[in-house]
């Protein structure tokens, strides 16, 4: 339950207004999240970390110095956008290179790969190691298919003591990539969480129950067993810890570990310490050295009830990482030694947010922009209508957060064409306008890939002719390009690409045969509402809802059914404008 917020939209940009606010001295907001306060010193490496809100202290309270450089910080369990999380880059950069650092979540993913081609394209050094350390997302042997949890708070730290201390990008990354080889976490939970202005729980654990290896997002855990006390619960989590040893780090005995007892949220610190006396009985009595443990929140799920264990099997070079100073507003070690680099006020970051210059269409295309921003907004009504449906469906095997995630993105898109439209710009540039800001604000995967297709869509239509069924079609064909090349999702896979796809060829076929616009729309979006429901049967291959593949049979997926609204939603729009 969530008592205390304005708007439920806002509640992200409050929340860091007030984080920075309070934590002045260790941060600098920058427009996507937050930087250190403090110069890094030039040629140096920046380590940038990221992730949706409603983690806290993960991202930004990680950010100060021993730790990261910057943080971008997503909307609540939505990955940043890339264009958030090249603001925060540029900002941080200090020109030694950027490593990326974050957990292992598609849309993550998605933007953060996004962000590193833009980076690249801009002359910049930019590389990423993905955390992977959640045992109960998938087995020993699909490691780099594991969701990233508590395990990235020493990755993170791996990386940024290495960057601190004035490594190179490869060795920066070497070394953060070792941390990740050698880390495991396990956690539980014993109830949901509630997002703020939710009227219900993303998911529920019925009371008396454990759900064993739940997700921060409230993905779904791998199974639900009665409850444990305290000790048991210790016994548990060590237990299944010591069944996952990294191969690299041979036996238990004589073993040093980093270890951490996370609250999820709503545990209070003195549970966690009831818990955390028989984790080091255990593993005392298993051999292991415990190297200065941290009992604390790490990264939450808002407000869920639940614990996570990590161990962070250590050698040399990563035990000196672990013990090094830092001092960032949730984490705190030794003392950083020294005139800090450079106590000067350093100015607000403004935005890096590219301004596009809309140059004016021609008459033509203008017209067809005019009927585009009728379509997104016909577009926008039908999804705000069924936000929560759309929230229900997710939250089946993902995270609830696709209604939200598409409103969002859909606003933005809307207001975006708008002002394209007043600038007289044509339809190509209006798709591509409204895809950068449809991304740049849903973050997610759906905005990601939705940022893709508009851009794709737009690049074919251009800013000259009035599109007809071929060039329509050939848009079509190339967003299903995009997105299948960005996204790895094959038709099958149980993802918008199982609507896409077929919604494509009908296109293509309706265009052989010569239908008009109208018709050709008309037919394929019957095609693609039919596709949709049809991935009630699909097994989730890829994304959120890979782990929870088996509960999701018999719901359809959302990304897919949103895709299908909107077709619906704009064949309308298309039959009015044509006659
Ligand atoms: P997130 O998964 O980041 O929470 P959303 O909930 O907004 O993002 O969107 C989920 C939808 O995104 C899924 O239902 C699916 O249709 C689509 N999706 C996820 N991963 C992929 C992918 N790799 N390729 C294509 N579509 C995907
Ligand atoms: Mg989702």
């Amino acid at each position: 339950m969530t008592y205390l917020f304005n708007q439920p939209e806002t509640f992200v940009d409050d929340m860091i207004e007030g984080f920075a606010a309070a934590y002045r001295n260790h941060v600098l907001p920058v427009d996507g999240g937050v930087i250190r306060r403090h110069k890094t010193k030039a040629g140096q490496v920046a380590v940038v970390i990221g992730g949706g809100s409603g983690h806290y202290p993960a991202f930004g309270g990680l950010v100060g110095q021993g730790l990261a450089h910057g943080a971008a910080m997503g909307n609540v369990f939505a990955s940043p956008s890339a264009q958030q999380i090249c603001n925060v880059a540029l900002a941080a950069d200090a020109g030694g290179g950027i490593v990326f650092c974050y957990g292992n979540y598609a849309g993550d993913v998605l933007n953060f790969n996004q962000a590193q081609e833009r980076l690249q394209t801009q002359g910049m050094n930019v590389r990423a190691v993905v955390v992977t350390d959640d045992i109960a997302s998938a087995p020993p042997a699909e490691r780099h298919l594991r969701r990233g949890i508590a395990g990235t708070l020493p990755v993170f730290k791996a990386a940024g003591a290495a960057a601190d201390a004035g490594k190179s990008l490869d060795e920066v990354c070497r070394i953060a990539t070792e941390a990740n080889t050698r880390v495991r976490t396990l956690g539980v939970a014993f109830s949901g969480c509630t997002l703020p202005g939710a009227q219900q729980p993303l998911f529920d654990v019925a009371y008396g129950k454990m759900a064993v290896g739940m997700g921060i997002h409230g993905e779904p855990g791998l199974h639900q067993t009665d409850a444990l006390d305290a000790n048991s619960l210790a016994e548990l989590l060590v237990d299944k810890l010591l069944q996952d040893i990294p191969p690299v780090a041979g036996q238990p005995e004589g073993a040093r570990v980093g270890v951490i007892l996370n609250s999820l949220g709503s545990v209070a610190q003195e549970e966690l310490f009831v818990v955390y006396r028989r984790v080091d009985q255990l593993l005392r009595e298993r051999g292991l050295v415990i190297v200065e443990p941290v009992v604390d929140r790490v990264i939450t799920s808002f407000d869920m009830a639940g614990v996570s264990l990590t161990l962070f099997w250590l050698n040399d070079e990563l035990e000196h990482c672990w013990l090094a100073p830092a001092d960032t507003p949730a984490f705190r070690r030794g003392s950083i030694s020294g005139p800090l680099d450079n106590p000067e006020q350093i100015a607000v970051i403004p935005s890096a947010i590219i301004q596009q210059h809309v140059t004016a269409g021609s008459r033509e295309s203008q017209k067809t922009a005019a009927a585009i921003l009728a379509a997104l907004e016909s577009a926008a009504r039908i999804i705000n209508a069924q936000r929560e449906a759309l929230g229900r469906l997710d939250a089946v095997a993902g995270d609830g957060d696709h209604g939200i995630g598409m409103q969002r993105g859909l606003a933005a898109a809307v207001d975006a064409a708008g002002k394209a439209r007043d600038a007289q710009a044509g339809a190509g540039t209006l798709l591509m306008v409204a895809g950068n800001a449809w991304a740049a604000r849903a973050g997610g995967t759906s905005g990601a890939l939705w940022g893709v297709m508009l851009r794709s869509l737009g690049h074919e239509l251009g800013d000259v002719n009035t599109p007809d069924t071929a060039t329509v079609a050939a848009g079509v064909a190339a967003a299903l390009r995009e997105v299948m090349q960005r996204g790895n999702a094959q038709p099958g896979d149980k993802t918008l690409v199982d609507v896409l796809q077929p919604f494509s060829a009908a296109l293509e076929r309706a265009a052989t045969r010569g239908a008009s616009i109208t018709d050709a729309w008309k037919y394929a979006a019957d095609i693609a509402h039919d596709a949709a429901q049809q991935t009630r049967d699909l097994l989730p291959r890829i994304g959120r809802a890979r782990p929870h593949a088996e509960k999701s049979i018999g719901t359809p997926d959302p990304g897919a059914v949103s895709l299908a609204l909107i077709i619906g939603a704009v064949s309308a729009v298309i039959h009015g404008h044509c006659a």
